[in-house]
């Protein structure tokens, strides 16, 4: 794992000049913040990295317009930290976060976190989601070596970049059923210890949500510990699969249409929510599915499957690189009839892990709600029928079994964009 050191308590701004030194000894240091960060946090880290005898120069971009991860801005701080021998401590949330690893990634340098929001558990994870020409993608790039957050500049962090990060944990439930599921077919086995790195948090910030939503600092402290575990999670495992199944599938086609709201983009955590409430649903009613509608349901064969990819996406590139994908899932034939003949045969097992994984649908909407996430697609600009487009996207893009592929293969595809 590349991070080292992780301190998340109340005050915990007054150590990052102690924790830079353990760290990285005396070198230099340069600050990253935006006009928001450096007011929440900025007077109080420049002035313990001084305390602790490290000599910082700062670079702030503006508040507005919000700083954006894309090619131009990493190159700006690449070009920064090359001048001359600095360590990168980043002031902010998931987007400065990103383009400072990407630029300390290109140099080949360790760099710190100072979080000012629980927004997103890509800080801690590999790889930062960038836009390159336009297009969002995950870049690879090692992990922030020091995460420090103070719970106190985090539960003043806007509300909704707490409901984001509540919204990107509550994707847990629905991820962690995607992997349970894909470990009762056989297609990718379930990491006990990896399991509770991100599950047993999850559910102490589930209990905790009404004093999230009040917002008091310790509870937001459980929520970025959270979050920060999945990350953690995902460097051990070199994969995302332990915080990331369906919800985050239908969240990324929304990243590739630039889903906006009052023209700025919807935040990662807001159409995760709303995902995740799409995905419980559809597992919630495999409780009470009748497995005689699954017999002998039709199937669309390879040139219509290769048809419909291609209506959806209109950038040729993007439609080429997802039948690859689609292909190498494609099942037809007996492979299709023994794929339904296990998945109707471990459906009585799957019913009783659904009921043991996932909090009931309205439960679970209703914490959403009271933290101020999204439940409705029209509360992230979109219409019910998006929300239908989006999910059978999800279904194409990637090879990661979840239950949109189960619905799929059982020829149920239609009935699942009903049940949402
Ligand atoms: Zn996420």
């Amino acid at each position: 794992m590349d991070t080292k050191i992780s301190l998340v308590e109340r005050g915990a701004l007054q150590k990052v000049g102690s924790v830079f030194v353990e760290a990285f000894g005396h070198t230099p240091a340069l600050l990253i913040a935006d006009g928001n960060t450096l007011r929440a946090g900025g007077f109080e880290t420049v002035r313990s990295l001084e305390m602790a005898n490290v000599e910082v120069q700062q670079y702030c971009f503006p508040a507005l317009p919000q700083p954006y991860a894309d090619e131009h801005s990493i190159a700006l701080v690449h070009q920064l930290l090359q001048q001359e021998n600095r360590i990168a401590v980043v002031l902010g949330s998931g987007t400065l976060n990103d383009m400072v690893k990407r630029a300390s990634y290109e140099l080949d340098r360790p760099y710190m976190v100072v979080a000012t929001a629980p927004s997103v558990d890509g800080y801690t994870s590999y790889g930062a989601a960038v836009s390159v020409g336009g297009f969002k993608q995950t870049l690879p790039c090692s992990a922030p070596l020091v995460v420090l957050a103070d719970t106190d500049v985090l539960s003043d962090a806007p509300p909704a970049m707490i409901a984001s990060g509540f919204g990107d944990c509550m994707a847990k439930y629905t991820a962690g059923m995607d992997w349970i599921l894909a470990d009762l077919l056989g297609v990718q086995p379930i990491r006990t210890d990896v399991w509770d790195m991100v599950q047993i948090p999850l559910r102490k910030v589930y209990a905790q949500h009404q004093r999230i939503a009040h917002r008091e600092s310790q509870a937001v402290g459980l929520l970025f510990d959270a979050l920060s575990a999945s990350g953690f999670a995902m460097q051990v495992m070199h994969d995302s699969r332990p915080a990331s199944g369906a919800e985050h599938l239908i969240s990324h086609i929304w990243e590739m249409e630039h889903l906006e709201k009052d023209g700025v983009p919807v935040s990662h955590g807001f159409k995760v929510a709303v995902g995740t409430l799409a995905v419980t649903r559809l597992y919630h009613a495999l409780c009470s599915l009748d497995v005689s509608a699954c017999v002998g349901r039709p199937m669309e064969s390879w040139e219509e499957r290769e048809a419909s990819i291609r209506a959806f996406f209109a950038d040729p590139l993007v439609a080429e690189q997802t039948l690859v994908i689609a292909k190498s899932k494609f099942l037809e034939g007996k492979a299709l009839e023994d794929r339904r003949r296990a998945l109707l045969a471990l459906l009585p097992e799957l019913q009783d892990r659904i009921a043991a994984q996932l909090p009931a649908y309205h439960q679970l909407e209703e914490a959403m709600q009271l933290v101020h996430c999204p439940i409705r697609p029209q509360e992230v600009n979109a219409t019910m029928e998006d929300l239908k487009r989006a999910v059978t996207g999800a279904q194409m893009i990637r090879n990661r079994y979840t239950v949109l592929d189960l619905y799929y293969e059982l020829g149920l595809f239609d009935l699942a964009l009903q049940l949402l």
